[in-house]
């Protein structure tokens, strides 16, 4: 019977292990430890030498043709082709909704399945619920995996962060809830199912078949919750964070793809050998931004190629820069597929800002904005951050916003017309070498301390109606 068999195709690809070694690696100490209130602010990423704030989405230098100076900030703008396309998208998530070789090999009648789905969590988006009593280390961990998957999704689809845990001993999700729980194999619940001893990573959806009206496929399957177990125990660093974001994309409704045609998405099985600080690949974004933002909800693996036959390996980008190579502090946004991505980089500053003895009283960074509108307008303004040493709080403060015609470049200062009422502020309170918004207006602000002095700072607004890098000196 298709139902049951669907079903039972359904589990066996979802309720995966994972295999990996350990592996060192690890934060930066000047990034504070992120809670639950913070899953809605853009990822901050440790690089070598430097700190990205938002997702990895900057072009590379030298890609853009300089539009504009403002000041000391030069502006850039245009297309570069920088995504995976639309070939590579498909494949891969045709891949993903294809029944295991295994299952032809056993003999399972599988031309009966005419439609196999491309699973999804059902239409409104999960809360992820820790276990109670998790250490605040593993919640950085799973906050920061939160953080670098909702970059990814559109605005009106992001994973939402309990403030509080699971009730100790919930064995079962609520509808809409995703359990994380973080203990040693040998202390998973006895109903979870790992294949054997080297196993440190688990996900197994709550499944609800929905009927669709249509008699040619009568059911559709999403997930509606689910629980993910890891034994942090046997993984740390970058590995650990891929588990984490591995498990937490099964229940998302992602399947393992072969290894050797793609290498570059962390969804393979036994988990992926390349990792990255970013936590996601390329692949693993876009098909995201695909599942959530444009594939339409009764689609199967027959229906992925037309659904995203115009996806775009183009990006739109609009890109602020501040002083020279090696200390270049850089900002802005990619704009791809419907999705507008702000991101920021600097150099590493050489301690956190409280232990900067040079810098007391109130302090002051200048600079610009750059970002663009939904309808692809670039808006370009200042961007000036006020902070009181003393009790770690300030302001972020947006002002002169212009906006200049949809796809065009942003020109000379003063040449675009006012943007929405032209200025928007944010308090904001410093934790670390980073910075968030606490109040102000709409929008979410996330920011970051940059060079050995703290000489710059950069970071990103997310808002409805805008996207944008921002980037300044003291
Ligand atoms: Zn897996």
């Amino acid at each position: 019977m298709l139902t049951y068999l669907g079903l039972s195709v359904v589990v066996s690809l979802a309720a995966c292990a994972e295999r990996m070694e350990d592996a060192s690696v690890s934060g930066s100490p000047e990034l504070p430890l992120q809670t639950p209130l913070q899953a809605g602010q853009a990822p901050v990423v440790p690089l070598e030498s430097s700190l990205h704030v938002g997702a990895d989405v900057g072009p590379p230098a030298g890609a853009l043709a300089q539009a504009a100076r403002h000041g000391d900030v030069r502006i850039s703008h245009g297309s570069v082709q920088d995504g995976v396309g639309a070939a590579e998208l498909i494949a891969y998530l045709e891949a993903d909704s294809s029944l295991p070789p295994t299952r032809e090999e056993e003999g399972m009648p599988v031309d009966t399945i005419l439609e196999v789905p491309l699973l999804r969590f059902r239409p409104e988006p999960p809360t992820v619920y820790v276990a109670d009593g998790t250490p605040p280390a593993l919640v950085d961990e799973t906050v920061r995996v939160v953080q670098a998957i909702n970059a990814a999704l559109p605005p009106n689809w992001q994973l939402q962060f309990s403030p509080v845990p699971a009730p100790a001993g919930a064995l079962q999700p609520a509808d809409g809830w995703i359990h994380v729980t973080f203990a040693p194999q040998e202390d998973w619940p006895v109903n979870a199912m790992p294949s054997n001893g080297e196993d440190i990573g688990l996900a197994e959806p709550v499944i609800s078949a929905v009927p669709t009206g249509d008699p040619a496929v009568p059911v559709r399957f999403e997930y509606v919750a689910g629980r993910v177990l890891v034994d942090h125990t046997r993984t740390s660093g970058l590995k650990r964070l891929g588990v984490i974001a591995h498990e937490l994309i099964h229940l998302l409704g992602r399947n393992h793809v072969d290894p050797a045609r793609f290498p570059e998405t962390i969804m393979v099985g036994g988990g992926s050998e390349e990792l990255t600080e970013h936590i996601l690949h390329p692949l693993d974004r876009e098909a995201l931004l695909a599942a959530y933002g444009h594939l339409k909800p009764k689609t199967t693996q027959n229906g992925i190629a037309e659904d995203l036959e115009n996806w775009a390996d183009t990006s739109l980008h609009v890109r602020g820069a501040l002083g020279s190579e090696g200390g270049e502090i850089a900002f802005g946004a990619a704009l791809r597929n419907g999705l507008s991505q702000p991101w920021a980089t600097g150099p590493t500053p050489g301690t956190a800002i409280k232990d900067n003895t040079a810098l007391s009283g109130s302090v002051n960074w200048s600079g610009r904005l750059v970002g663009f509108t939904p309808g692809v307008e670039a808006v370009a303004g200042a961007a000036d951050l006020s902070v009181d040493l003393t009790s770690m709080l300030g302001t972020a403060v947006f002002t002169g916003l212009e906006q200049w015609a949809a796809d065009a470049a942003p020109g000379a200062l003063g040449t675009g017309t006012v943007w929405n009422d032209g200025d928007l502020r944010y308090v904001i309170e410093v934790q670390g070498n980073t910075f968030v918004q606490t109040g102000g207006d709409a929008g979410t602000v996330t920011g970051a301390f940059f060079g050995p002095a703290h000489e710059g700072m950069g970071g990103v607004l997310r808002r409805d109606d805008l996207s944008a890098g921002f980037g300044g000196k003291r």
